[in-house]
């Protein structure tokens, strides 16, 4: 065997690097590498699909860390490495070129790979995915030269970048397959409201659209075919629907689960030594009712981080954060906390034509979940709702003039 470290960090996202900043932060002595297949050193991934994209922020402004940070933390970075084996009988690790590096622990936090289109012409020139800088670089030098752009997919990401396109002005239709945009995600409301907001800005946003194929021409992509025959004509395609955790090296090696890699409360795996964080990790959840799911955010990715590094310096801690998430499209900042998933009710403080309201979510009578748009105070005071479970009276919930403070204090 080659090198080997007390620590090997799969993963130079959000999730690897918080587990190396969160390890120094516990005292950890021992020798630390973090292991990531692109060349750059961790960066924030969500400008990538809004301030980075929309060239107000450079790359140097979006690193986690500074160059130095890491060298003086002595956390060795072996960049534009791909891991492609784990082997956890001999605690090691084999990557793309053929090195296989040794671990004492192993933290698994690769995030996923953007989930293509599997129908003809997925594979142009001009049809692009965002998820890393190389890919929102490729899309940023190809700007110049578009005026059209169809957006597949009517999640965050895809609504963000429709957002920054159309700043840019360019022509955008936006596509969703399902009846509404973040279906997944978000209550009616507010899927209506960002429908509106986006078509206000000019982009044609299509509900219940199936595609057909991407159309090219000298392999370049020339249009979008829908199912009915219609063709969009644009020079761009931006797929985001979603990713399939990178977790096959895992899976191989014989840990538990699927989509995804299967962890406890202190994000072990089945595999001894071996902790996974982030997007890949499939936990148990309890604000999801102890479901087992992924949950894609930077909050997840940093505590699961945390909760590793604590657990292998010695300290008894589980994962059990409120998650929380923003997005930021044209000039509305949306926060969300709590998961909203299996809510049975919804009520609305303030008036989505004041462009600054929340919707709070309730399961059983109890604050679940918030989406606050341009509504930063309700954010920060729904979070004691969620975290306890608060059953508040129904109307002072729904008078935007009750601080939510006060709700959570008369409980
Ligand atoms: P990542 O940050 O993706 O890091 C994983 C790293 O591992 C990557 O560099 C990957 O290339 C590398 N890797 C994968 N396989 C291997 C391998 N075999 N060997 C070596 N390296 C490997 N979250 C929010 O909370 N708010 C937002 O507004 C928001 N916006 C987003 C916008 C965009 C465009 C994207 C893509 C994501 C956004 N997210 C947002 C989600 C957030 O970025 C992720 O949840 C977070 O990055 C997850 O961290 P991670 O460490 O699990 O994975």
């Amino acid at each position: 065997m080659g090198q080997a470290y007390d620590v090997v960090i799969v993963g130079a996202g959000h999730g690897g690097a918080q587990a190396a900043i969160a390890l120094r932060q516990n005292k950890f002595e021992g020798t630390i590498a973090m292991i990531g297949d692109e060349p750059e050193l961790p960066y924030e991934r969500p400008p990538l699909s809004k301030d980075y994209l929309a060239k107000e922020k450079t790359f140097e402004r979006i690193l986690i860390r500074q160059p130095a940070f890491w060298e003086e933390r002595n956390i060795a970075m072996l960049l534009g490495r791909k891991v492609i084996a784990v082997d956890p009988a001999a605690h090691s690790i084999t990557t793309e070129d053929g090195a296989t590096i040794g671990y004492g622990k192993l933290i698994w936090a690769t995030g996923g790979k953007p989930r293509r289109l599997v129908c003809s012409g997925h594979d142009l020139a001009g049809v692009h995915t965002v998820r890393t800088r190389a890919d929102a670089d490729r899309m940023m030098d190809e700007l110049d030269g578009i005026t059209r752009a169809v957006v597949i997919g009517g999640g965050y990401i895809g609504l963000e970048a429709a957002a920054v396109l159309a700043k840019f002005g360019k022509q955008v239709v936006l596509l969703e397959a399902l009846d509404r945009v973040l279906a997944r995600v978000a209550g009616e409301p507010l899927s209506r409201f960002y429908e509106a907001e986006h078509r206000a800005h000019g982009v044609e946003v299509r509900l219940g659209a199936r595609v057909d194929c991407l159309e090219g021409a000298d392999g370049k992509v020339t249009g979008v075919r829908l199912h009915d025959g219609e063709v969009l004509d644009c020079q761009m395609v931006i797929v985001g629907i979603g990713i399939v955790p990178a977790v096959e090296p895992l899976i191989a090696a014989g840990a538990e689960g699927g989509n995804g890699v299967s962890v406890d409360d202190r994000c072990r795996t089945s595999l001894p030594d071996i902790f996974a964080i982030g997007d890949c990790a499939l936990h148990s959840n309890g604000y999801a009712e102890g479901a087992t799911i992924r949950v894609e955010s930077v909050q997840n990715a940093n505590d699961q981080a945390t909760v590793v590094a604590k657990t292998i310096t010695g300290a008894d801690v589980t994962y059990d954060s409120v998650p929380w998430f923003w997005s930021n499209q044209y000039d509305l900042r949306l926060q969300t906390v709590g998961l909203s998933i299996g809510h049975d009710a919804v009520v609305q403080r303030g008036d989505t034509a004041s462009r600054s309201f929340s919707l709070v979510y309730l399961k059983g009578g109890r604050v679940i979940a918030l989406d606050c748009v341009n509504a930063t105070k309700d954010y920060v005071q729904g979070k004691a709702l969620v975290a306890g479970g608060i059953a508040p009276d129904p109307a002072r919930l729904a008078d935007a003039a009750v601080p939510l403070k006060e709700l959570a204090a008369a409980s």
